[in-house]
Parts: C-alpha cells; structure tokens; sequence
C-alpha cells in the first residue's frame, strides 16, 4: 500500500457534483464500516461525482458484535461529512435491498479491490437484482487503497499498531 495516501478526502472531498440534472439520484454504500477507512471515503468521494446523493449505510447484526460499536461508527461517519450535504448516513439491520427501497436508492454502490471481491460481489448484485430490480454499481478501488480493508486496520489496532494513517 502506498503510504503516500491523501487525507484530503475529509476535509476538502474535491467533488465534481454530477452536471445539473445528469446525477444519477441516489446511491447507497452499504457496508460494515468496521472502521470506516481512507478506501471506503475514496468510494464516496467518487460516488458523489456520480450520484445526487449518497447515503452510506451502517449494516449490522444483532447477533454479532462488531469491533466499533455501530452508533460510534456512525457518529464518526456524520462527522466526516458534516460538511457535506449530498452525503447521508444511516445504519440498518436486515436485507440490504429492504433498506434500499426504503430509501429510494437508485443503485447500490459497491468497491472492488480484488477478483476475489469481485467474484462476491457479483454474487450479491446478482441476488439483490433478482430481489429487488436494484442495480449494483462496481467501483474499482484506487490503487493506493487496494490493500486496506477494515479487517487489516482492527489487527494493526489489536497489536498496538497506529491505524491512524489508514482512517479519513
Ligand atoms: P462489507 O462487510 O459489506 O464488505 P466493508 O465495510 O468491509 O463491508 O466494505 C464496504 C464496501 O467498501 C465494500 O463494497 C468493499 O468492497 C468496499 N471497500 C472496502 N475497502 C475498500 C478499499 N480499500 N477500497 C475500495 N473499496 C473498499
């Protein structure tokens, strides 16, 4: 991963809104967000040349604790993007496609770093399409982000690594 990393995505997004009348409405970014890193806030930054708007949606399970409790992941995602107000966020449990609809989504927006998330990827559009007539969108991660994931920063954390460098 390149260490060279901007961290100007939380401050200055550097966004060009889609042209008047051309976005795309709205898009969803589902995900654990288990932290929420600089690969997850390159997404948003580039759906937002995309979308009107988009809404960024904390999934969990009831039966599984994360490592962020959800509410912080959230309130640290708002305070993100204070300053922005074509970005939303929400948490949900349950279907993904349900929380879609009642949202109004246009698509849902997903990253894509690696075959091996492709070949999942895949998978869920193709399931959420059948259950739902929701479109996926696939963005290819930014090669400096390829290599981070949230599951990479939660082991620096638990070995007493600073993570720092890989958060917005
Ligand atoms: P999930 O548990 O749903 O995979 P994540 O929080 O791990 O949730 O990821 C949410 C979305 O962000 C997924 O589409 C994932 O592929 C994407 N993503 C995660 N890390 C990166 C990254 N470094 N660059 C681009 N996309 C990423």
């Amino acid at each position: 991963m390149n260490s060279e990393i901007d961290k100007n995505t939380s401050k200055d997004l550097g966004v060009t809104p889609p042209p008047r009348g051309r976005g795309w409405g709205r898009g969803l970014f589902p995900g654990s967000f288990d932290p929420f890193t600089l690969g997850h806030a390159d997404i948003v930054r580039r759906a937002l040349g995309l979308f009107d708007e988009v809404v960024i949606a904390v999934g969990y399970n009831e039966q599984k604790a994360g490592w962020m409790p959800v509410a912080e992941r959230v309130a640290a995602i708002k305070r993100l993007y204070a300053d922005e107000p074509r970005v939303a966020v929400e948490s949900y449990t349950g279907l993904t496609v349900d929380f879609a609809k009642e949202q109004g989504i246009t698509a849902i927006v997903r990253g894509v770093r690696t075959s091996a998330d492709f070949e999942y990827e895949l998978q869920m559009a193709d399931v959420n399409r059948q259950l739902s007539g929701i479109e996926t969108v696939f963005l290819p991660a930014s090669p400096q982000y390829a290599s981070l994931s949230s599951s990479l920063v939660r082991e620096l954390a638990h070995f007493g690594h600073d993570i720092s460098p890989f958060l917005p």
